[in-house]
């Protein structure tokens, strides 16, 4: 029979790595994934480029995991250990492999490059190993199994564009056989209510232990709660999940919710849903921006077949642009402030009529550090949006000591998920 796996770590190999010169996604990755398959990771290492401290440190996550992943060090050059010294704490030879001599020479001939002997390095393989084709790059991932101790390592090459897609092709059906149970996980997406305000509503759902588990993830005022559904399959862990949404929806926490993905495709961001809704629809969206100069376009169109729902957008840093372009009326500027509801209702109002799109968003206010008054401290930021229903402003008060990037970052979002209810309501 064969064994399961329950627990894992992550030993990544590079002394770039311990110098700070590269960030670890690959342990993040790498993390991500193995909680997906269920299988626990207690411990993640990181060792520079040296046989010894390699050695202690597989033996060590060896002590107390059934499973260790490594990154990096499989590459064909001297500090390049990994392959040797995983093959040496097994006390297994390593063997020429014909067949990964002959995919790494293919490799070379499809890349017209010259193929030199250090390359070959790459082809030598622990005895037994499971060898992993690497379709991104020459080296080869790993697997050495040691039955007597019940443990495994799997070696995956340390660049990202290789781990990543190797890991999920190879690995992850490789470590399905040897887990006994499925997990399903759901992001569900929330805007406009902070995390400790959803944790309130929510507290019966988020108490550690449960099955779903429900953990709140917090990026850039957003809040993202995965529930996570363990079973004996993955119909009867999307049951779960699916009982667990429906206990949000029902909450305070529901009106706040903007998508709700299965964690295999991804997340969810404010613009991208709002794009599929205004091309679902057949709407159109314009974007009329002071403070956030050109970001919530730039967010927009980042979302490929977004040119099917926006028509365009203004930057109009000064009063004079505001009102050349949008119109907006000199008296109110002189009257009420750039700063103002009232510009914000004229800037999105200009916009919309000067596009013809379904919905305008404007945004006018102060992203700091400088700039601030008295009645307008940093982190004040008008929205408006305008329909052919007419306008509609908010006041955002943000934190005046979060820094420029984030005041910028947050209007935007404001500004996406107003346009969003403005289009629901259409
Ligand atoms: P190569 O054949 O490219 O030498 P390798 O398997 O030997 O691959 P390393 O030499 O350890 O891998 O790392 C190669 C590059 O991969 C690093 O320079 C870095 O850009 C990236 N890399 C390595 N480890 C990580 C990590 N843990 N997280 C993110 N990127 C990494
Ligand atoms: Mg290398």
């Amino acid at each position: 029979m064969k064994e399961t796996i329950q627990t894992a770590e992550i030993l990544c190999v590079g002394t770039e790595l311990l110098l700070g010169d590269i960030v670890n996604t690959n342990a993040a990755y790498l993390s991500r994934r193995l909680a997906e398959l269920g299988i626990c990771v207690y411990h993640q290492s990181v060792v520079g480029d040296s046989p010894e401290r390699l050695t202690d440190a597989l033996a060590l996550a060896l002590s107390r995991a059934d499973l260790v992943i490594t990154s990096g060090g499989l590459g064909p050059t001297y500090d390049d250990l990994t392959r040797e010294t995983v093959a040496a704490a097994f006390g297994l030879p390593l063997e020429l492999d014909g067949a990964v001599l002959e995919d790494i020479r293919t490799y070379f001939t499809r890349m017209g490059r010259v193929m030199t002997d250090n390359n070959s390095r790459q082809a030598m393989v622990p005895r037994g190993a499971r060898v992993l084709k690497n379709d991104q790059g020459t080296a080869p991932g790993l697997i050495v199994t040691d039955e007597t101790r019940s443990k495994t390592v799997v070696l995956l090459p340390g660049p990202p564009r290789e781990l990543e897609p190797m890991f999920d092709t190879r690995v992850v059906p490789y470590l399905r056989e040897r887990t006994d149970c499925v997990l399903f996980s759901l992001n569900v997406h929330i805007f406009g209510m902070g995390e400790s305000t959803v944790e309130s509503h929510l507290h019966d759902l988020m108490t550690e232990g449960k099955n779903p588990t429900v953990a709140p993830y917090c990026k850039a005022g957003e809040v993202r709660l995965r529930v996570t559904a363990q079973a004996e399959n993955e119909e009867a862990a999307r049951e779960m999940c699916q009982q667990a949404l429906a206990h949000i929806m029902e909450s305070e926490v529901g009106a706040h919710v903007y998508a709700v993905v299965p964690s295999s495709e991804g997340e969810a961001t404010l613009e991208g849903v709002l794009i599929r809704e205004l091309c679902h629809r057949g709407r159109t969206v314009a974007t009329a921006e002071s403070c956030t100069g050109g970001l919530i376009a730039k967010r927009l169109t980042d979302i490929s077949g977004s040119s099917a729902a926006v028509k365009g957008g203004f930057v109009t840093y000064t009063n004079e642009m505001k009102t050349n372009l949008l119109g907006v009326s000199p008296d109110t500027l002189e009257k009420y402030t750039e700063y103002s509801e009232q510009v914000a209702a004229e800037m999105a109002r200009g916009a919309r009529l000067a596009t013809g799109a379904d919905i305008a968003v404007s945004t006018t206010g102060i992203a700091g550090p400088g700039g601030g008054t008295e009645d307008c401290p940093v982190g004040t930021v008008f929205i408006g949006i305008s329909t052919e229903a007419g306008e509609r402003t908010v006041r955002l008060n943000l934190s005046p000591q979060r820094s420029r990037d984030y005041v910028r970052t947050l209007a935007a979002s404001h500004a996406l998920s107003l346009a969003r209810h403005a289009l629901l309501a259409l």
